[in-house]
């Protein structure tokens, strides 16, 4: 437990409770869920699923409905078909990454995760022999940014050359994406699909953070050792969040069009607003629901306090304490000199925490 460090993320949400608690109103830009409600058809589903008492455990790696639905929908969305031994379903996507890293990483064994900026092709240099696994996601937190067709190709074709390295592909901002459109890599280079495992969920698209369901979908060996991990664990995911999760899969999609455009618009408002702050350079993210914007520019200033700013931390503790925004810093995503700030949150709230992202930035010197 001493080589686990505590998450900057919960110290910046710990602050903002703290201030909250003494009264003040904080303006919350930090939560990685969205906004919006379960939709109700999901909700009903769920009732159901309790009145019919399917209230009992259920196979470890999910329902038969429920590995269908996930089925139909990699077919539907991503093109790629599945069998159900290929498929296990956890208590959302943390579990299963934590699982699948858990069942497959020896000491020595080497992980590569791009830095959140872009198209890393340098770290694809850093394939070694040790090499296990390479983490994809896209749209990616915190950077919103989204792999391309041709980006995923060029990527493959460095995959090809080392057969020893699978691939992650974390897609759970998959439906929450805007000018481009979503490919996962086992989709652009179909000689990938032994080593790819896709991780998904229903948490970002669906507004069901608090149901716990996520899946992998992958080739058999290793997804039955994430399934036998989680027998000796947790067990099966949650009865019925897993009957929610199969309406949510098979049922109406209507609403995510809709919701999608409500992200996109308050996209665009907040990229307008805040590439007015002096000091910030703000890039336009093509999905997910956050702007990594860099503060390189405030670096070395002083607030009306006499307090220098010298990073990303001092500046998101500023922003809490002396205008009450909550952001979390970019050395919480391996990215020191940036902020995260989440655009899940209603449109009077972005407008206070821009007016007051912008003041902060015109008020120290
Ligand atoms: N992957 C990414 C990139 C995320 O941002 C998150 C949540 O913030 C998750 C996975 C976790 O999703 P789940 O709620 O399904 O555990």
């Amino acid at each position: 437990m001493s080589l686990i460090k505590p998450s900057p993320t919960i110290a910046i949400t710990d602050a903002a409770n703290k201030l909250k608690g003494e009264g003040k109103k904080i303006c919350v830009l930090a939560a990685g869920e969205p906004d919006f409600d379960t939709p109700d058809h999901i909700k009903n589903a769920a009732v159901q699923a309790i009145n019919e008492g399917k209230t009992k455990y259920t196979a470890v790696d999910g329902t038969r409905e429920l590995k269908e639905a996930i089925i139909k929908k990699l077919e539907r969305d991503n093109e790629l078909k599945y069998e159900p031994n290929q498929i296990c379903v956890g208590s959302g996507a943390k579990q299963v990454l934590f699982n699948l890293f858990m069942a497959t990483i020896n000491p020595g064994d080497e992980v590569i995760i791009p830095a959140p900026y872009w198209v890393s092709y340098i770290d694809m240099s850093k394939i070694t022999k040790k090499t296990k696994w390479l983490v994809i996601n896209s749209p990616n937190n915190p950077t919103g940014a989204v792999y391309t067709h041709n980006e995923l190709r060029d990527i493959s074709k460095v995959l090809l050359e080392h057969s020893h390295v699978n691939i992650v592909t974390d897609d759970i901002y998959e439906h929450i994406i805007y000018d481009e459109k979503f490919f996962t890599i086992a989709q652009v280079e179909p000689k990938l699909y032994d080593r790819v495992f896709i991780v998904n969920g229903v948490s970002k698209a669906y507004a069901m953070t608090g149901w716990r369901i996520g899946y992998v979908a992958g080739k058999n060996d290793i997804v039955k050792a994430i399934s036998t991990l989680q027998s000796q664990s947790t067990s099966n995911p949650n009865s019925i969040a897993q009957a929610a999760a199969t309406e949510a899969l098979n049922g109406d999609h209507g609403f995510l069009k809709e919701r999608t455009e409500t992200f996109k618009n308050r996209r665009d408002f907040m990229v307008e607003k805040l590439s007015s702050a002096p000091g910030l350079s703000v890039s336009v993210p093509q999905g997910a629901f956050y702007l990594f914007v860099s503060c390189e520019g405030i670096l070395g200033k002083k607030t009306k306090n006499g307090k220098v700013i010298n990073n990303d931390l001092d500046f998101t503790e500023y922003l809490l304490e002396d205008y009450l925004v909550a952001v979390v810093p970019g050395v919480a995503f391996g990215m020191e000199n940036f902020i995260r700030i989440s655009y899940a949150a209603s449109h009077e709230q972005l407008e206070i925490g821009c007016n007051s992202i912008i003041k902060a930035c015109q008020e120290c010197l």
